[in-house]
């Protein structure tokens, strides 16, 4: 390992069995950590990791649909909590030791569409990459690279959502400040005439995830390896459902 990974890796709390990767380690620190390994695997899927998401999306959507029914606050949150099908949770002392997601999800900072929320997740499961308007941006990008190159995440979620801000400000014509003029250029790239923000939005999640493999030859190579699929999704706020687009 070169000593600037190393450091990097440090630095993020990652060594041990936040490494996916190969490396030269004698067989005792091997052996120690598949146990831990092991741990961290206790919430990972044996099959398809999409369609486990989307298995646990139906679920969370029924107790969202279920939820809208009460009136009260505290009891739509009773509600969600009592009914809740958290599938999973990884022992706190091993994620203190490293993780191991199964997933990764580029999506929206919006407030309404936390992937953990919405996948029914716990920690350690999914590696979620934030930012308004979900696009390829060079920071995300670049921590998906560390996603799939140090925790050999298998599949990456670009997940744009119904009632997006970020979408409805890049097909408006009001002035932006010069950052967000640069967020949602991108998001404009993606924009067809006469389409209403749905399709806006499906259009540029389809977008990003096709923009992460040609910006990344790391991204590029783990699909043509067979390591990595990226799919693009749509999160529908009312109803809870997840679609891939
Ligand atoms: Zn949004």
């Amino acid at each position: 390992m070169a000593h600037s990974r190393r450091h990097l890796l440090q630095l993020l709390g990652l060594t041990g069995a936040g490494l996916a990767l190969g490396t030269l380690r004698p067989a005792a620190a091997a052996a120690a950590d598949g146990t831990l390994m092991e741990r961290l695997s206790v919430c990972r899927p044996e099959g398809d990791p999409l369609q486990e998401l989307l298995r646990r999306n139906r679920d969370f959507s029924r107790v969202w649909q279920a939820a809208e029914r009460s009136d009260d606050p505290q009891g739509r949150a009773t509600l969600l909590s009592e009914s809740w099908p958290l599938h999973c949770q990884v022992r706190p002392d091993a994620l203190a030791a490293g993780q191991r997601p199964w997933a990764s999800v580029l999506c929206c900072a919006d407030s309404r569409v936390a992937p953990e929320w919405i996948f029914a997740c716990g920690a350690g499961e999914l590696f979620v990459v934030r930012s308004a308007g979900n696009t390829a941006f060079d920071a995300g990008v670049a921590s998906l690279e560390f996603a799939v190159a140090e925790l050999a995440v298998p599949l990456i979620l670009v997940m744009g959502h119904s009632g997006c801000g970020a979408v409805t400000a890049a097909m408006a014509k009001a002035p932006l400040t010069p950052l967000l003029e640069e967020l949602v250029t991108p998001i404009r790239a993606s924009l067809k005439p006469g389409a209403d923000l749905a399709e806006a939005v499906r259009r540029n999640a389809a977008a990003a995830a096709a923009a992460l493999p040609q910006r990344s030859a790391l991204l590029r190579q783990a699909v043509a390896e067979g390591r990595l699929t990226i799919q693009a999704a749509y999160f529908d706020i009312g109803s809870g459902d997840v679609s891939l687009v």
